[in-house]
């Protein structure tokens, strides 16, 4: 275990020891992040608010652009200051990095900054206990491994305290890894190949967090909607199966999944949003491009015109379904006729290993930041109008925490926009109707005009 002897001795003289655990990147590193914290608590940690007050420090990180990656290298020159002064006051620090970097890196981290004690991938992370031990006699203990068996099962369920703590809405990972090879994209390297977990496992995980105050989960993967489980008798599930069975367990209220490939956009998927009430009527539908050669450049297996297809079928089975993108080199005319309710659009980088960062023509900075701006503007105007059309509508709204001012609370509308309402704190955690009233530049305010539920 955990460096049984150390914790023992330090319960004795009555000290807590803390872990700080800072997530950067995707959701998956959220929720990869909240259960490393359960693993810690397990183990004798309790949750630092500041890295400077932490014995465990745990960097979980994002590889998928350069940018992402090479923050990790300033970050840890910061935090190799920090465990010298704590040295120097007595205290020991161990310096964990954890996550897509540490996969795709390796021993090249301890080579650019040897004051970290240990380096584990993203399928690894269960065996962090063995790792730490281990590094208190040696540091600079690396664990890449794809393992054969299922972090999932090794890891400990989330304490009630910390799922209150974490809210009312809550991350659960389905699916991992990727077998589709976008010519760009590091994900199927660091993440491995594409595994869904159990149904069961699944549902009992959203069974602990409804019990525990959870109204909203969001099924993550990376290819999220490429989901194929197996329930307890051997039955294939697919998301749709999946969706509706998290919508069926008493206290969920709305159900939400997140990434998909408009590939995996199957007919019972799509008319889930139809049928299945506590399914939210918001898709993330990366388009990435709306150019047909790019599409086949990125090597997307779709084109533009299958894409909003899909649009199309999602909103004859849900009308009021928004969406919202990815884009990395972005076409105004998509754009225009999906009407997104919001996107992100990155600037295309260079990630090794990848068939496109060997590709000739590679695009100019400064085009690219020319770009980049034409897109982001077009993608506010839109979401702005997109916001402007909910004034005067009735949205359901998840509470899930004060407002900025006194006697404000504030939580999302189904289609993810923050909202700000005057109201009680006992809304907190609770579903009510809300009109919207007025817009501002990034979130809705709205007047609470049904009761709580
Ligand atoms: N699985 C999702 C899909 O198929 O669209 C995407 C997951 S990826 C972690 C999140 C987003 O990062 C992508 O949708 C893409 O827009 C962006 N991205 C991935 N690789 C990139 C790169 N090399 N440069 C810029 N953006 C990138
Ligand atoms: Fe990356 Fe998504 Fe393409 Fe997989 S489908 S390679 S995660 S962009």
């Amino acid at each position: 275990m955990f460096e049984d002897v150390r914790r023992v001795a330090a319960a004795a003289r009555g000290e807590t020891r803390r872990a700080f655990i800072k997530s950067f990147g995707c959701q998956m590193n959220v929720y990869d992040s909240q259960r490393m914290a359960d693993l810690a608590a397990l183990n004798g940690y309790a949750e630092a608010s500041t890295a400077e007050d932490a014995d465990l420090i745990v960097l979980n990180t994002c590889h998928i652009r350069e940018k992402a990656s090479e923050k990790i290298y300033s970050e840890l020159g910061k935090l190799r200051g920090l465990k010298e002064d704590r040295r120097k006051a007595g205290r020991r620090t161990t310096l964990v990095v954890a996550g897509c970097v540490a996969q795709a890196e390796g021993d090249e981290i301890l080579r650019r900054q040897p004051a970290v004690d240990v380096v584990v991938g993203p399928q690894s992370y269960h065996r962090l206990p063995e790792l730490l031990a281990k590094a208190q006699d040696r540091p600079g203990v690396v664990d890449t491994d794809f393992p054969v068996e299922d972090k999932f099962s090794f890891l400990p369920a989330a304490r009630n305290d910390a799922i209150a703590r974490r809210g009312p809405a809550a991350f659960v990972t389905v699916q991992e890894g990727c077998d589709k090879f976008c010519s760009f994209c590091v994900v199927p390297y660091t993440r491995g190949a594409e595994a869904s977990r159990p149904v069961g496992a699944v549902i009992d995980e959203i069974a602990r967090l409804a019990s525990a105050g959870v109204r909203e989960v969001t099924l993550i993967g990376q290819n999220v909607n490429a989901y194929h489980g197996l329930d307890g008798q051997g039955r294939a599930f697919g998301l749709a199966d999946l969706i509706r069975a998290a919508a069926a367990e008493p206290g969920i209220r709305r159900v939400r999944y997140t990434t998909s490939h408009p590939n995996d956009m199957t007919d019972d998927l799509v008319a889930a949003h139809g049928d299945i009430e506590a399914l939210a009527p918001y898709l993330h539908l990366p388009v990435q491009s709306g150019s047909d050669r790019i599409l086949a450049s990125m090597n997307r297996r779709h084109r533009v015109a299958d894409y909003l297809d899909v649009v199309t079928r999602a909103r004859a089975a849900r009308p009021d379904i928004a969406f919202s993108s990815d884009f990395i080199v972005g076409y105004p005319g998509v754009v225009r006729a999906v009407g997104y309710a919001s996107s992100y659009a990155f600037k295309y980088s260079a990630r090794p290993g990848t068939p496109a960062a060997e590709m000739g023509s590679q695009i100019d900075e400064a085009v690219k930041i020319e770009r980049l701006a034409a897109l982001q503007a077009l993608l506010e105007d839109r979401r702005q109008a997109f916001n402007q059309a909910t004034v005067g509508r009735r949205l359901e709204v998840l509470f899930e925490k004060r407002g900025r001012h006194v006697g404000q609370v504030a939580g999302r509308s189904p289609y993810m926009q923050p909202v700000f309402a005057e109201g009680p704190t006992s809304l907190i955690g609770a579903m009510a109707e809300v009109e919207i009233v007025d817009v501002a530049p990034n979130s809705l305010r709205g007047r609470v005009v049904s009761p709580a539920s």
